[in-house]
């Protein structure tokens, strides 16, 4: 039976190579940083991890992992709620919902599952989901598994979110879910003004923090922080995936009872194996870190100020970014992909965007800053981008 299947996909994966939209994977041959090493031996100054505070390859957090994996072993082989919680698993829950001044929090093996299971166990047909346009994938795909009616309102669009909250008046409970920073704009969910409408249309919140949490607000602790909205944001999802490390591994974060229902109903955790003991040490070390100071957080502030006042100056059109994501406006499809690899051959990666996954129009180079790029990183990436940029007729 292979045979025509297998021609179907041959040919489904041709159509994507010819529309430029095949994904190939780069081969690295060192830790994840500021500066890499490529299969060739060449190096690479990286611009597109979401190594936000540039822990990735943090010596602290490669000791603890191997302490942890001395003195709780390797493996789980089991599910949190059969017999794969250790002491250390309740010790990070605790350390999160410490970050991020809430109740409790249950872990996942990532963001996408925390995703995937916050909704099914919580909401049902009576109930709506009130998403935003362009939140993460793993929403949408947890929103689909759960029957509650869904709504979605144009992307930090308060009026249209209002719309939203009176259509879905007549159901029994609702929810608002927004990423807080969206990976595209690299802008910053309203959370102060999407809180108002929450308690004038009774309605719950949820934000993810994946690209948010180390990031934004006064010393880095997300959205809550940033638009002072402790108490009034009932459930956080988050990663730490990015700024928390970069390894693996997810969390829901909130109120009590809500944490509580979610040991009890939510499919990833109950049904998908517990955290393994390096990670989960090396995790406990990350907030560790983050509690003694705040120098990773506050050089990453000003890596993003510099790289994005010498782009501006040079004459770049950036859009007004809120958070460690600079989107680069080029606005053609095909200049973008021109522009990624020509900076790619200047040693400098950049990711270009463009239709579908950025509007029609809109294509752009995204940049996202880390706490690990120095400052002749910045020096070397910004004079790369006004080379390519003079050479493609980007700027004069
Ligand atoms: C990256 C990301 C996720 C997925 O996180 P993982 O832990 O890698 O699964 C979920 N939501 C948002 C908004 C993200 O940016």
């Amino acid at each position: 039976m292979y045979g025509k299947f297998q021609k179907h996909l041959q040919d489904e994966l041709s159509a994507i190579e010819q529309a430029g939209l095949y994904k190939h994977e780069r081969n690295i041959v060192s830790p994840q940083s500021a500066e890499i090493t490529l299969e060739d031996g060449s190096k690479a100054l990286n611009f597109c991890a979401n190594n936000y505070l540039g822990l990735a390859d943090n010596p602290r957090l490669i000791k603890a992992a191997e302490q942890a994996m001395l003195s709780h072993g390797y493996g789980m082989s089991s599910v949190r709620f059969i017999c794969g919680t250790q002491d250390m698993h309740k010790e990070l829950e605790k350390a999160i919902a410490e970050y991020f001044h809430t109740e409790d929090t249950i872990l996942y093996a990532a963001c996408f599952d925390a995703n995937g299971g916050v909704f099914e166990p919580l909401l049902t047909a009576e109930d709506a989901i009130i998403s935003d346009s362009l939140n993460h994938a793993s929403i949408i795909d947890g929103v689909r598994l759960c029957k509650a009616q869904r709504f979605r309102y144009a992307n930090a669009d308060m009026a249209d979110l209002e719309e939203k909250l009176k259509e879905a008046q007549s159901c029994r409970f609702r929810i608002i879910v927004t990423d807080g920073v969206f990976s595209m704009d690299g802008n910053v969910a309203p959370m102060d003004k999407i809180c108002d409408l929450a308690e004038k249309y009774e309605a719950l919140v949820m934000v993810d923090e994946s690209h948010s949490a180390g990031v934004v607000g006064k010393t880095g602790h997300g959205v809550a922080e940033q638009f002072d909205c402790y108490g009034r944001i009932d459930i956080f999802t988050g990663t730490l995936g990015k700024a928390f490390g970069g390894a693996v591994g997810g969390f829901t974060t909130g109120r009590k009872e809500i944490i509580d229902m979610l040991r009890q109903r939510s499919r990833p955790y109950l049904f998908s194996n517990s955290l393994p003991p390096m990670i989960v040490g090396a995790g406990l070390e990350t907030f560790k870190i983050l509690r003694e100071s705040n120098a990773l957080h506050d050089r990453l502030v000003e890596n993003v100020n510099y790289f994005r006042d010498k782009m501006i100056a040079a004459g770049f059109d950036i859009k007004p970014t809120q958070s460690a994501i600079c989107a680069v406006m080029l606005y053609d499809a095909f200049l973008s992909q021109k522009f990624a690899a020509a900076m790619a051959e200047e040693g400098i990666f950049v990711t270009g965007f463009y239709y579908p996954v950025v509007p029609k129009g809109q294509a752009r180079i995204r940049v996202q800053l880390s706490a690990a790029h120095k400052k002749e990183h910045l020096d070397k990436a910004i004079e790369a981008f006004i080379k390519v940029g003079k050479k493609l007729d980007v700027i004069k």
